[in-house]
């Protein structure tokens, strides 16, 4: 809609107009009556005991499984070549007989991944592809309204209520990219946001958003970790805080968010990052609870988490709820470090912590010796007065670190250096370009490690 000649011939009251009825459109359809009763649901299961939670996946996967053989003819083929019948599903572990799904598979299958029996709406969707292949996708109603009860059920965790203001900052372009003065943002008032153009926002625009937001003043900041970082790093170079009352969390999801962003944030915000974690296609979700840890969602979907041998797993997934397009055993590519079992959180609930996401296996440096370096994002926390970077690798020997600083800044690059070698080890070369703006993906995300071999 924002690119289509309408809306971007629109002034910015007739913009806000089209937001505002297309939000409470929305806004009904997502936060209708079917929403309500998910949303009581999830309410429900969220502190069930360890045994309550495995008889709610076996009982989910099950139901997934007969659908996908009853209706699919991807699965209906795949489980009579290997003789599987989820009829004698009785044990989570099972499913392990089922081959992974992978990109491939879904590419190749193609309608043959949709059910059959699929009557109403269907929603598309595609990972953003920036690297590899793009894949399409699609969802049914029941499916996003589920997925908008777990993700409204952290933002009560968050402290944010049903009607709250909220500010919005993620990959919508909903301010055209030639304009250059403010303002960057649009009122949409059918779901009480006020949406922020991530793309405009920089050092130079930074103090516009900070006051229109103060002057707005949500409970909840919505965003991409990177536009929420360039704002804490702004307001803690100047050394002032966020004036906003009302705030009570800053919601993310999307990119890597580190200890130091955490801390950051609640230095110049006043408040907790509440952090999720999703996947493309729903097929397994992380998210932070009240005492700051990552909780694997178990009462969403069916995780399993594959030891890698050296603390960490993989992820694959299958979904409960989008019998449209069931993914079963579907690998996701991103590994994480899980606590130590029978590890315990204060909330309360017994999803399992996790005590760190990895994110993207394909997110690695590639060293000359053959190692695959991940979490480069330590090494840009430790920048003085840094607002964004990115570490780039476009051949075998060398890094690239793009930085954007604050005004002024002057940046030690001896330790930079040092702090990369330490990652990296001897053997590549380390160059260093500082830049007004860094590029983002196709949906406004800021990767921060970027391989092109
Ligand atoms: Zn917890």
């Amino acid at each position: 809609m924002y690119t289509a000649a309408p809306y971007v011939k629109s002034p910015v009251w007739m913009q806000e107009l089209l937001l505002s009825v297309r939000g409470r459109a929305r806004s009904s359809l997502r936060e209708g009556r079917a929403f309500e009763r998910e949303f009581a649901e999830v309410l429900s299961t969220q502190y069930f005991d360890p045994d309550a939670l495995r008889a709610l996946q076996l009982a989910r996967t099950k139901r997934t499984l007969m659908h996908a053989t009853e209706h699919v003819p991807f699965y209906q083929q795949r489980f009579k070549s290997i003789g599987f019948d989820p009829r004698d599903l009785n044990h989570l572990d099972e499913i392990k007989k089922i081959p992974e799904l992978t990109k491939r598979d879904v590419f190749d299958a193609g309608e043959a991944m949709l059910s059959r029996a699929h009557r109403g709406p269907k929603f598309s969707g595609s990972t953003s592809g920036t690297t590899g292949m793009s894949m399409k996708g699609w969802r049914d109603l029941n499916a996003i309204n589920r997925e908008n009860a777990f993700v409204w059920r952290q933002m009560q965790w968050a402290g944010m209520k049903l009607g709250e203001k909220r500010v919005w900052m993620r990959g919508d372009k909903i301010v055209p990219s030639s304009q250059t003065k403010p303002p960057f943002w649009r009122h949409n008032k059918g779901e009480h946001l006020l949406m922020m153009s991530s793309y405009h926002l920089s050092e130079a625009t930074a103090d516009a958003y900070l006051a229109e937001m103060e002057a707005y003043d949500p409970v909840m900041l919505q965003a991409y970790p990177s536009a929420v970082l360039l704002l804490a790093r702004h307001l803690s170079s100047r050394g002032r805080r966020y004036q906003g009352r009302s705030l009570k969390s800053v919601f993310t999801s999307s990119e890597t968010v580190t200890d130091e962003h955490r801390k950051l944030v609640r230095e110049t915000f006043g408040v907790q990052i509440f952090d999720w974690y999703g996947s493309f296609e729903r097929m397994s979700a992380i998210g932070t609870c009240e005492h700051e840890r990552y909780h694997l969602i178990s009462d969403y979907s069916y995780t399993e988490l594959e030891d890698k041998g050296d603390g960490s797993s993989e992820v694959i997934g299958t979904s409960f709820d989008n019998m449209l397009m069931p993914w079963i055993r579907y690998r996701l590519g991103d590994a994480l470090v899980p606590a130590p079992a029978g590890t315990r959180c204060e909330c309360g609930r017994h999803f399992p912590v996790i005590e760190q996401i990895i994110g993207r296996v394909e997110d690695y440096i590639l060293t000359p010796d053959g190692r695959h370096v991940v979490m480069m994002s330590n090494v840009l926390d430790y920048i003085p007065n840094l607002l964004e970077g990115q570490v780039r690798q476009d051949s075998r020997d060398e890094v690239t670190l793009l930085l954007v600083l604050a005004p002024n800044a002057r940046l030690d690059e001896a330790s930079v250096r040092k702090a990369v070698k330490a990652q990296l080890g001897e053997g590549m070369t380390i160059t260093i370009r500082q830049v007004d703006s860094i590029p983002r993906t196709s949906n406004g995300k800021l990767r921060v490690v970027v391989r092109n071999l």
